[in-house]
């Protein structure tokens, strides 16, 4: 299949912003095999769209849209294809469901072209917007496929990702077997698996290779087309096996599983339960841990211990320990662990002590964090993690990093 990207928009043309949209969905297109030959950016002008997407025609199965999707009388993308498809346009209910409880719950005025946002193509299927107003679309006219796209980046990417991606492999799947799996990381910047990747990267065009970052966390896409199912998951097993030749240590799960999520498949499978003393991350592990339906033969409680009192009289940490090594401690961290995992009678206990920041704590650097971790059997230990990131940052990232080590 070959793909034209169509960027819409007069910004574009003026210099005021980059086409990333282009770069994005070419790099996406690659991965499911999906030949991109041009890029066309256009400004919003009904002749000059409407004779780009004739040329775009005559070299390209799939033509990708981004831009001109709201209500303003610049956005035309879809007023122009439809003309083009020679389908009229019909109100999308659930997009006007969603546009008109947004003013009824933001108070705020409505005007007509709001509706105008929830127009689609006729026969198109439509790619719902989780991040904003305007639909997208996908349809089929003859030998040709037309996917529009809004123009702002974080509309359109979770959009192409959640739901355009899909359509197009369907459409693939007619000829070829298309197989993904998503390999998740942690502990390991995107620039060190690229580098340990890069031979293999190099190497695939099928299947291919395609590292993510995200949070602190790397996902690695693999993708394998194949004339059958089979043949395609033993590509996708070969070529993980060489992932994880080179970088095995750091993988964690498949597909849509969170660090939290498969620390509680374990917890759950070994019937084991939990309890945290939280210094910086001040509740921050349990409440993730309570996030999840079900927790509750898992989790026992904890405590939020942030000052040094509360650590004494809450955690029974001992004065002594306090004066001689600190709160940012390991041994005040394991004491911790220890405490509030005896006091609930729990099979594991795990703690958070260190300096969130800005600012340093008792001469330690902001994002210097000990995470006690006690057993019921087994030693009792602790380990020192240095983050550098903002003060929040640093504590959802002690959260992963206590779901890490105590998945390890
Ligand atoms: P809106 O509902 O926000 O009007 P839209 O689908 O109509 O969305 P545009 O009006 O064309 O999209 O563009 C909105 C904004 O999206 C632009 O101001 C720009 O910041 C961003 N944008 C548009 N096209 C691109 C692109 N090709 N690459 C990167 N950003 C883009
Ligand atoms: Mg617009």
């Amino acid at each position: 299949m070959k793909a034209e990207i169509i960027g819409v928009g007069t910004e574009l043309l003026l210099g005021q912003i980059a086409n990333t949209n282009a770069q994005y969905l070419s790099e996406q297109l690659a991965e499911i095999g999906v030949n991109v030959y041009y890029h066309t950016v256009v400004g919003d002008n009904p002749e000059r769209l409407a004779s780009a997407i004739k040329l775009a025609e005559t070299r390209a199965d799939l033509l990708i849209f981004t831009g001109g999707l709201g209500p303003t009388k610049d956005d035309l993308t879809k007023e122009i294809i439809a003309e083009r498809l020679q389908r009229e346009m019909v109100t999308d209910e659930d997009s006007w469901k969603k546009i008109q409880e947004y003013f009824k719950k933001t108070g705020r005025y409505m005007t007509a072209n709001n509706e105008k946002q929830a127009y689609v193509i006729k026969g198109a299927t439509v790619l719902p917007n989780d991040h904003g107003m305007a639909p997208g679309m996908f349809a089929k006219e003859g030998d040709h496929y037309y996917m529009l796209l809004p123009g702002p980046p974080h509309e359109m990417k979770p959009m192409y990702r959640n739901y355009g991606r899909q359509e197009i492999i369907k459409q693939l799947e007619k000829v070829e077997c298309i197989e993904s799996r998503v390999l998740r990381f942690f502990n390991i910047g995107e620039a060190e698996i690229e580098d340990r990747l890069s031979d293999i990267i190099d190497a695939q065009t099928n299947p291919t290779v395609a590292p993510l970052a995200g949070d602190g966390e790397v996902t690695v896409r693999l993708t394998a087309r194949s004339d059958n199912k089979d043949k395609a998951v033993v590509m996708l097993d070969d070529i993980e096996k060489q992932v994880q030749e080179k970088a095995g240590e750091y993988l964690y799960g498949y597909d849509d599983t969170s660090l939290m999520a498969e620390l509680l498949k374990i917890l759950e499978d070994r019937e084991m339960t939990i309890a945290a003393a939280e210094s910086l991350t001040g509740g921050l592990f349990q409440s993730e841990m309570t996030a999840v339906v079900g927790v509750s033969t898992m989790l026992l409680g904890g405590i939020v211990c942030y000052s040094n009192d509360a650590k004494i009289k809450l955690c029974n940490v001992k004065p002594e320990t306090l004066e001689k090594h600190g709160a940012v401690s390991e041994q005040c961290a394991i004491e911790l662990a220890d405490n509030v995992r005896k006091s609930l009678n729990a099979d594991i206990g795990i703690s958070f002590t260190g300096a969130a920041g800005p600012d340093s704590l008792e001469g330690h650097p902001a994002g210097t964090v000990w995470i006690g971790m006690s057993f019921k059997e087994g030693q009792s230990k602790a380990v020192l993690v240095k983050l550098a990131g903002t003060r929040n940052g640093n504590r959802r990232r002690s959260v992963k990093m206590g779901c890490y080590y105590l998945l390890k």
